[in-house]
């Protein structure tokens, strides 16, 4: 007990919730399957940054969670290597199927940022990802999505044209990001995020039965003003 207060003291780590798992202090604690643990290994990282210390044990629990810590201080990965062994756990994708995990990030830049990161730790267990964004021809990007990806990172925008135009859906998302939310509500995102969350059905019955179920929601800020935010996303998890 306090040894764990210790460490998140040390660590600068503050947590609110209830059953709040212990923050792992190695990459080893956390329990994570080989084909992670070497990519880890590969990128010459040392020890989980605070974010991931106390990220990984929650996300890969299945608790919802929100996760505000500076920039660069490895967000992407906190949310990203439970997603890729969350993937790992599901059945297969079948023809027609959409992805498992939706990232949610506010631009163009962002989202390939999080893809490249998504393709280099998902490589080796073969996960297929895609990146969904405006101001490019849509062929490609529909073409990626039919032929069936685990993992998809898009802006809203564009996401919910190719929902309306039905080239994918979102009726096998279990795992969903959004990354940088503050950012996404300050550039006016909010009715966009609301409709595509709206099709995520992970509270329908049938899923709830379902124990590999989680939802994950992450949101990345460095402003205080986030209470629209919090509000947002709890109506999200409590949706
Ligand atoms: P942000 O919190 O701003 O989203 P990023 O996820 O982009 O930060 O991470 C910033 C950099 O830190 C990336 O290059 C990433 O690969 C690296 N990084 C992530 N986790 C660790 C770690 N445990 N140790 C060292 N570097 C890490
Ligand atoms: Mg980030």
């Amino acid at each position: 007990e306090t040894e764990v207060e210790e460490y998140r003291q040390r660590r600068e780590i503050t947590v609110e919730g209830r059953d709040v798992p212990k923050p792992v202090k190695s990459f080893r604690d956390v329990g994570f399957p080989d084909y992670v643990m070497q990519e880890i290994i590969k990128a010459g990282f040392v020890e989980p940054t605070a974010i991931q210390a106390q990220g990984w044990p929650m996300a890969l629990k299945g608790r919802d969670l929100i996760g505000i810590a500076e920039t660069g201080s490895g967000k992407t990965l906190a949310y990203l290597l439970p997603a890729i062994v969350h993937v790992n756990a599901q059945p297969i994708l079948a023809p027609g199927d959409g992805p498992i995990v939706l990232v949610l990030a506010p631009t163009r830049e962002l989202a390939v940022q999080i893809q490249q990161e998504s393709a280099k730790f998902g490589a080796s267990s073969r996960i297929k990802n895609t990146c969904i964004y405006g101001g490019v021809p849509k062929g490609p990007q529909v073409r990626d999505l039919q032929k069936g990806v685990e993992i998809v990172i898009a802006t809203p925008g564009r996401l919910i044209d190719m929902l309306e135009s039905h080239h994918t859906n979102l009726r096998r998302v279990t795992y969903l990001v959004l990354d940088e939310a503050d950012r996404m509500l300050d550039m006016g995102f909010e009715p966009q995020i609301r409709k595509i969350i709206s099709q995520v059905t992970i509270g329908s019955a049938d899923l709830k039965a379902n124990h590999a179920i989680r939802q994950h929601v992450d949101i990345v800020s460095e402003s205080q003003k986030y209470n629209k935010l919090v509000k947002l996303l709890e109506d999200i998890m409590d949706g």
